[in-house]
């Protein structure tokens, strides 16, 4: 590569937006390395996605933009020698890969709304106490100024909504009342298909099924649609029926702007003022506090333990031990021989898109590997490669740490573990089900409610030390039909 500029901005794939350039004049190379990309065994829906949205990136620049895609970012940096800057990227192994650049400068992070600096600062005022997303959160609110009056005190007169944004769903409608923003499939979408097409002639797998629905933002025009259209037709519904799901309706009222938001199209600082904006209009609070929570509250939470917990976080975590290999129904995207409704169809839309929203990640998919002990980095990997919105930094706390409680509880205080009762109260799965969520043992033993029970029973000296769970511990003596159950081989999926 010839360059004569004396510095060039590197940016990365996750790193696509306007707000990683601070000077259109300056040379801007696009490194994409393949095994952090489409090199892994991702949804074949995520490796279209995001090709589009790099050659986008590229193609809708009005300066040039090199665009280079190479084995592996340190394959890349070999033989780079030009002075250049970076913004910090978003996982260990990049980060690695540019320590000993003496020619790179690596700048602050950018796509998060409270820095590095910040988190630590607020770690640091804080001794000895255990990390929680609600103290985090509520300091991130009057650190930005978000949804607080002059006092600094929640608009509002609260600092969630909570009690109110864990409605089930409505029996008699679908959500929401208006269509979902589909986008039409272009030019681009055609030609990253046809690369990614190449890269399978290649040898490269990807996993579950591809079509051309477009759901999910490719460049900066479509994020903002996206996101505008969120506010108008979504917001209002979103914040009571998040946690919902129901057969009917994949997205439910999720505005599907994490995928967008962790390549960069969209920065989430303008999501939030969005949402600030449209309850100055009239949006319920509950729901404008809802999505804030998810994005300045979530989303900047789980990136800044990914760091704080270091790298060895997600390799080292296993609390409880688990080994099993990830099914093949989960590894390949094939849920064809399910038979629990609830699997079966989140299962579906994951293979069909390559998205779930997050209470069917818990609820669903993370709760059954919990109780079935599947290997928590196995686990880990998967989720960061099936779904579009995964990166090693969203996946890291949100599996090891929430979903699973590999950590031990470093980062929730009890694990997320779940019967079929719930599953039926927040969603309509359970209607026409083969088997019955009330049901413990015989042939209509619903596989939650069984794994639920007999993963407390397996846990219980550790539970009962747990003020958080240690009720379900002395729930344990109510069942009658205990003994049968543990001796049951029980339904699995
Ligand atoms: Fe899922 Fe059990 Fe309900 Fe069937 S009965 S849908 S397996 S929770």
């Amino acid at each position: 590569m010839k360059v004569t500029n004396s510095s060039i901005r590197i940016i990365l794939p996750d790193q696509l937006g306007p707000h990683f350039v601070d000077d259109a004049s300056q040379k801007t190379v696009l490194v994409v390395p393949m095994d952090e990309t489409f090199a892994r065994k991702m949804h074949i829906m995520k490796a279209v996605w995001w090709m589009s949205a790099i050659l986008n990136r590229v193609d809708q620049s009005k300066e040039p933009i090199e665009l280079i895609f190479c084995d592996s970012l340190e394959a890349f940096l070999k033989d780079f020698k030009e002075p250049a800057e970076v913004i910090g990227p978003t996982s260990y192994k990049q980060r690695k890969a540019f320590i000993g650049q003496a020619n790179i400068k690596r700048l602050p992070s950018r796509g998060f709304v409270t820095s590095e600096m910040e988190f630590a600062n607020w770690v640091s005022s804080r001794p000895g106490k255990k990390l929680r997303l609600e103290d985090f959160y509520r300091f991130a609110r009057v650190k930005h100024k978000v949804l607080v009056d002059p006092n600094d005190l929640p608009i509002g007169g609260s600092w969630n909504f909570d009690d109110q944004n864990r409605l089930p769903p409505p029996k008699s409608q679908r959500l929401p009342l208006e269509p979902l923003r589909e986008f039409s499939w272009n030019e681009t979408d055609e030609s990253a298909l046809k690369k990614i097409r190449q890269f399978q002639k290649k040898g490269l797998n990807y996993i579950g099924n591809f079509s051309k629905e477009k759901y999910f933002a490719t460049d900066r025009k479509e994020a903002l649609a996206a996101l505008e259209n969120f506010i108008k037709h979504r917001l209002e519904l979103f914040g009571p029926f998040e946690d919902a799901s129901l057969k009917s309706d994949w997205a439910m009222s999720h505005s599907l702007l994490s995928a967008p938001m962790n390549i960069g199209l969209l920065s989430p600082q303008e999501a939030i003022n969005a949402a600030e904006a449209a309850l100055k209009n009239g949006a319920r609070i509950n729901s404008v506090e809802g999505f804030v929570r998810q994005i300045l509250g979530w989303r900047d939470y789980v990136w800044h333990l990914y760091w704080h917990f270091g790298e060895n976080y997600q390799k080292d975590s296993n609390h409880f031990q688990a080994q099993n290999p990830l099914p093949n129904w989960m590894a390949d995207l094939n849920p064809s021989e399910l038979k629990a409704n609830c699997l079966r169809h989140v299962m579906t839309d994951l293979q069909t898109r390559g998205w779930l929203h997050h209470i069917q990640r818990l609820m669903i998919l993370g709760n059954w590997s919990l109780q079935h002990e599947i290997n928590p980095q196995e686990l880990v990997d998967w989720f960061d490669r099936a779904f579009l919105d995964g990166h090693p930094w969203v996946m890291a706390a949100n599996v090891i740490g929430m979903s699973q409680f590999a950590d031990g509880g470093r980062m929730s205080t009890k694990p997320y573990a779940s019967g079929g009762a719930y599953i039926k109260k927040m969603s309509d799965f359970c209607q026409g089900c083969d088997y019955a969520p009330e049901t413990r043992i015989g042939e209509k033993a619903c596989p939650f409610t069984a794994g639920y029970w007999k993963f407390i029973h397996r846990n219980q000296d550790e539970f009962r030390k747990n003020p958080r769970i240690s009720q379900a511990v002395y729930g344990l003596s109510r069942l009658k039909d205990l003994e049968a159950l543990l001796k049951e081989e029980s339904n699995q999926k």
